[in-house]
């Protein structure tokens, strides 16, 4: 027999980012429950968060999302040649050169501006287009913020009627994790602009405006159809809104964390074998004598920047700090706490414990918070093949030390 083995399963041996489909599954059920039965259009965009789209979309979709929402028309176009069938709304403005893509993919642009409204009626050729409207209530990045500027692309959406059709408007809050005052006169702001397209545009011209934030302000659901969530979808919530006094009530901790990202020790060093010596490029970092130190499989190649002093990694349930710099793939790591530590072991960098497991590891909210980065930047900046997996796999030790909660995942 031919026995091959993938670069990419053999990257996974030593390093794996993997995404639980039942996490996602039960997370878009508790958001159908948290958005009071709006429909979902579920957020995959940058690859779905560094998730892969088209492996998440066919999660989400299954698990009855009503859209799917991207940022560039590339990204839709990607869903559609890996056959994703579902709508796909493509929320941010793109280059002139793209509109036609948004026909034959069958894509659904949203128009923020009037030069979008001119691009998108000239490209729809024949048959009606079908657009949502995207309105500036503050976030600044797309489409006039006043008032007047708004009214202008009401009235050239009117005139274009032919050509495009306004399946509904939808805004993104720029202070929903943080400012509920901000976000209030947002939501005020949005509703004077929904009745004034429902004005021109029927009574069926759909609303959206909660991303996953959005949700634990109340009234940025009132008088909406749909929500709009991304991470979310992915068990992740800003660390900050838990301190919101929407947060209680909103029902958003049933969220489970999907991600985990861990990777494999590879060598073990005492500073016996090194002591004298310093260690890694430049050898800048000396260390007491007693120090173990360990090899483990994760570098800049991966998304470890050189300001990652802070990082730690999680072995059998104890903190390993960084040492020195990341190399591009492999990084050392401070493992004197752990005499048990073998080369094969897994540490963990961020966790998601199965169902009715304790508390994770590693949340992902601590290593961003090592890193100083978002969420979102964390979650795109680990560049590592991603397994997805019917159930979470990461743990906070070795593969070997048995947990309850633990569950070897199989290869999808
Ligand atoms: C990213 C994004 C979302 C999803 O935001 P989350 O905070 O990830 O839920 C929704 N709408 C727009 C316009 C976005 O850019």
């Amino acid at each position: 027999m031919n026995e091959t083995i993938s670069a990419d399963r053999a990257a996974a041996a030593r390093l794996e980012k993997t995404v639980s489909g039942s996490a996602i599954r039960h997370n878009m059920g508790i958001l159908r429950k948290v958005g009071g039965g709006r429909r979902i259009m579920a957020v995959v965009k940058g690859d779905a968060y560094g998730l892969g789209a088209p492996a998440i979309s066919r999660v989400v979709l299954a698990a009855g999302a009503d859209a799917l929402a991207v940022d560039t028309v590339a990204e839709g176009v990607e869903l559609r040649e890996h056959r994703v069938a579902g709508p796909v709304v493509v929320m941010d403005a793109d280059v002139d050169e793209n509109a036609a893509a948004c026909v034959i993919h069958r894509l659904t642009p949203a128009v923020a501006n009037l030069a979008q409204v001119r691009r998108h009626a000239a490209a729809a050729s024949g048959r009606r287009t079908t657009v949502w409207l995207r309105t500036n209530i503050g976030f600044n990045r797309f489409g006039p913020r006043d008032e007047k500027g708004f009214d202008d692309v009401l009235a050239a959406l009117a005139d274009a009627s032919g050509a495009l059709r306004v399946a509904g408007m939808f805004a993104h809050l720029s202070s929903a994790a943080t400012d509920p005052s901000e976000t209030a006169a947002q939501v005020r702001v949005f509703r004077g602009r929904v009745a004034k397209a429902r004005e021109v545009f029927g009574a069926s011209c759909q609303a959206s405006l909660a991303a996953t934030h959005g949700l634990l302000h109340p009234d940025a659901l009132t008088g909406t159809d749909w929500i709009r969530p991304g991470l979310g979808v992915y068990g992740l919530v800003d660390p900050g809104s838990r301190h919101l006094p929407g947060w209680p009530r909103s029902g958003l901790d049933e969220l489970r964390p999907a991600i985990s990202v861990r990777a494999r020790l590879l060598e073990i060093l005492t500073t016996a074998d090194i002591v004298a010596d310093g260690v890694g490029y430049d050898r800048t970092i000396r260390l007491p004598s007693g120090t173990d130190l360990a090899a483990v499989a994760i570098g800049f190649a991966h998304g470890l920047a050189r300001a990652n002093e802070r990082l730690t990694g999680v072995l059998h349930g104890a903190r390993c700090p960084i040492v020195g710099r990341p190399g591009m793939d492999c990084t050392m790591f401070d493992v004197t706490a752990v005499p048990t530590a073998r080369p094969g072991d897994w540490m963990t960098f961020i966790d998601a414990p199965g169902p009715g497991a304790a508390w994770p590891a590693k949340s992902a909210a601590e290593t961003a918070a090592e890193l100083g980065l978002s969420l979102y930047e964390l979650l795109a900046t680990f560049r590592i093949p991603v397994r997805l997996t019917e159930h979470a796999t990461a743990g906070s030790g070795a593969e070997q030390t048995p947990e309850p909660h633990r569950e070897r995942s199989r290869h999808a």
